[in-house]
């Protein structure tokens, strides 16, 4: 005999389905949009061998010394502090602003130990027109602080205790390490030489040119350590100067001969 009230039992009857429970209603589910990294290759020619690669950025480097001898950081400062502070402000900042917000506020916090005592509206206030105040001042509060607690406060110049610092990643320690100590532990990657770099096709693995950590590894296995301060600062005033985002001056760049790009932006 069949069970009584089964699905498809010879009574006929169908089972109920359960009652939904209140607020308990699935939401229609939104199709999975997958995000698209911009993706920009790097225009150097895919035939080009690694040596022949080494060989340009070679002479790209020469240019550089060149046009752009002793090139260093706009960032006005007197020691490793004022660097370290300046750096972490210019962030999503022009070097110009940052410059005009520093003298008071290294006349108010001369060093770490003054800056750690801060009190964060006032520090928010001296540095608002620089961009992302909040953050900031958050982060030069917490690095001031553990370079008085943790570094007798003077700022390290060791990789890895300043990248333990709020505020500091690879940009601004090797900022930090070539500029004011001379040690060349890596090279500045900052939107001028993302872009310039790309644009000289001299990152083979970079997805585009906000790809700093590998544009950052490529740079370095084609220049020679010696020289990873000043190319940094070079790239950068020639971003500033010549390779500018909007209008690069093919015409009249000194990278014109070793440039896949030039003309063609
Ligand atoms: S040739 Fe043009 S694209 Fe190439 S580095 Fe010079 S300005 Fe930039």
């Amino acid at each position: 005999m069949a069970a009584r009230g089964r699905k498809g039992s010879s009574t006929g009857r169908t089972r109920k389905k359960p009652a939904k429970k209140r607020g308990t209603a699935a939401k229609p589910r939104r199709p999975k949009v997958r995000r698209k990294t911009p993706v920009r290759p790097a225009a150097r020619p895919t035939s080009e061998s690694f040596q022949a690669l080494r060989a340009r950025a070679g002479r790209i480097l020469e240019a550089l010394k060149k046009s752009y001898p002793g090139a260093t950081t706009a960032l006005d400062h007197r020691n490793a502090y004022e660097l370290l502070v300046a750096t972490i402000l210019s962030a999503q900042c022009t070097d110009e602003r940052v410059n005009q917000v520093t003298p008071e506020l290294f006349r108010r916090y001369p060093d770490p130990a003054a800056l750690a005592q801060a009190d964060q509206g006032e520090l928010e206030a001296l540095i608002r027109s620089t961009g992302f105040y909040r953050n900031k001042a958050k982060n030069l509060l917490g690095m001031a602080r553990q370079i008085s607690s943790r570094f007798g406060g003077q700022v390290p110049d060791r990789m890895d205790d300043l990248l333990s610092l709020p505020g500091v990643a690879r940009k601004t320690a090797n900022c930090v390490l070539g500029t004011w100590f001379g040690r060349n532990e890596g090279i500045v990657v900052d939107t001028h030489v993302g872009r310039v770099a790309q644009r000289l096709g001299l990152s083979k693995t970079a997805r585009n040119d906000k790809d700093a950590l590998r544009i950052e590894q490529d740079l370095m296995t084609l220049l020679p350590q010696e020289s990873w301060t000043f190319a940094s600062h070079a790239l950068i005033w020639h971003g500033r100067k010549v390779c500018t985002a909007r209008k690069p001056a093919c015409g009249t760049c000194v990278l014109n001969p070793d440039c896949p790009c030039a003309g063609k932006v």
